[in-house]
């Protein structure tokens, strides 16, 4: 199946918004196995939502539009695509007494504008909104569907998976065929040398389509198989889920929707341990991360930033000796600022990060990117040194992701400096 994507917006041609929503939903369907021959933005014009509808129609089974449904004049989608296929527009009533119950739960002045949510072409078929005011619909023309959702990227990362893709699927896949997909997440390791491993393994002979998708600082890999049945699907991406682990083991954090830190969170959480992360080059970004997951305060008792000197002594009991001997991003201070932490937290566990992200502060003896990081568990306390050279925000990402898998190693009950 191939699916066009149109985004609509001025602001998406003026540079001032980094389209989203369009990379967002081509990798969704690349995931499902399908393919997107087309992506285009185009302005809240009238001319232009059309003539980039039939293109994109033109060029596939069914279109994702995203944008324009805002309640302010601006934002003219609805019209637009009725004026595009002659269709009259007309007023849900539903829809309508949905909006201002929402207005009133959420205690705003509902204004006549606001009505403009509730109008769309005849024959379509609504997409509730679970997080915001602008409701999507379906509409089917010559055989194809198109789905117009809202802009905001957090509707479209809702909306999309949860209502739009299990139409397409129905709609549009034939009853014989079944997709299965896979997603194997990476980190440590360059693409090419995945692509280098993986080489040995006929992919084609099993049935399965392999793809590369990076996104800093991981890899995913998608293994996507589609067959008459899901039995066959489910064992032919079973097969190829086993030759990629069997040769990639080590750089594998998790699979599918799951997250770094939401392993590591699965993983304390299980083993009923309890954490203390000292924090000093990557300025709270494991704390942040940790955090996203839901019910983290079970496990994380406190995430300290200490960037100068003075509060890596007052809060996590560096000595000044060591600073003054062996400098803030050394491996002494690394580990007393992971045991000072753990202690101070009355934790089973301390990590911390010190280093140098760049783009100043780097000498010959510890260029910019130089990192350490440390995990002490009140018996031992490992501590291990990088070189990263990806500049400032990246060189904070690939040490927060490093430390967590470095944490994750630990509770797996891998030596945690491998
Ligand atoms: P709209 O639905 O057109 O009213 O857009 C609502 C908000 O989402 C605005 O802040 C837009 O800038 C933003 N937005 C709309 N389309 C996109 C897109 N394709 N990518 C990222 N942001 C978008
Ligand atoms: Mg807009």
């Amino acid at each position: 199946m191939k699916v066009g994507i149109v985004t609509i917006g001025n602001e998406l041609i003026s540079g001032k918004t980094q389209d989203t929503n369009s990379s967002f939903i081509a990798r969704l369907m690349t995931v499902q196995g399908w393919r997107v021959p087309v992506a285009i933005s185009v302005p809240d014009d009238e001319g232009a939502i059309r003539v980039a509808l039939s293109y994109c129609m033109s060029m596939s089974d069914a279109v994702v539009v995203t944008g324009g449904l805002g309640p302010t004049l601006d934002d003219i989608t609805t019209a637009a695509i009725a004026a595009a296929f002659g269709l009259t527009l007309y007023t849900d009533e539903s829809v309508l007494a949905n909006l201002k119950e929402r207005f009133k739960n959420f205690h705003l002045k509902w204004t006549d504008n606001n009505a403009k949510q509730a109008v769309f072409p005849e024959g379509v078929e609504t997409i509730e909104n679970p997080v915001g005011s602008a409701w999507g619909y379906f509409l089917k023309k010559d055989g194809k569907i198109i789905a117009v959702v809202p802009g905001v990227p957090s509707e479209v990362q809702r909306m999309v998976p949860e209502s739009v893709v299990p139409v397409f699927r129905r709609k549009l896949e034939t009853e014989t065929s079944y997709i299965e997909s896979r997603t194997i997440k990476l980190s440590g390791i360059t693409e090419a040398r995945i692509d280098q491993i993986l080489a040995a393994v006929n992919f084609g002979t099993l049935g399965v389509d392999i793809g590369f998708y990076p996104s800093f600082p991981e890899i995913q890999v998608v293994l996507t198989a589609r067959c008459a049945s899901e039995k066959e699907a489910k064992e032919r991406i079973k097969k190829a889920e086993i030759c990629v682990t069997e040769k990639l083991r080590q750089y594998i954090f998790a699979y599918d929707q799951d997250t770094l830190e939401g392993t590591v969170a699965k993983l304390l959480s299980e083993k009923k341990l309890t954490l203390a992360v000292a924090e000093s080059c990557t300025g709270g970004l494991i704390t942040d991360r940790l955090t996203d997951v839901p019910g983290s305060s079970v496990f994380l008792e406190r995430g300290v930033v200490a960037y100068s000197n003075e509060s890596k002594k007052d809060l996590l009991d560096v000595s000044e000796d060591v600073l003054r001997d062996y400098g803030a991003v050394s491996e002494q201070v690394a580990v007393l600022m992971a045991e000072g932490v753990r202690r101070r937290g009355g934790c089973d566990l301390g990590l911390a990060t010190t280093g140098i992200a760049g783009p100043t502060g780097g000498t010959d003896e510890k260029p910019v990117g130089t990192v350490f990081i440390a995990l002490a568990d009140g018996t031992r306390t490992h501590c291990r040194h990088f070189s990263f050279r990806w500049g400032r925000r990246r060189n904070k990402a690939i040490t927060s992701q490093t430390a967590l898998i470095m944490l994750k190693r630990y509770l797996e009950g891998e030596r945690a400096h491998e």
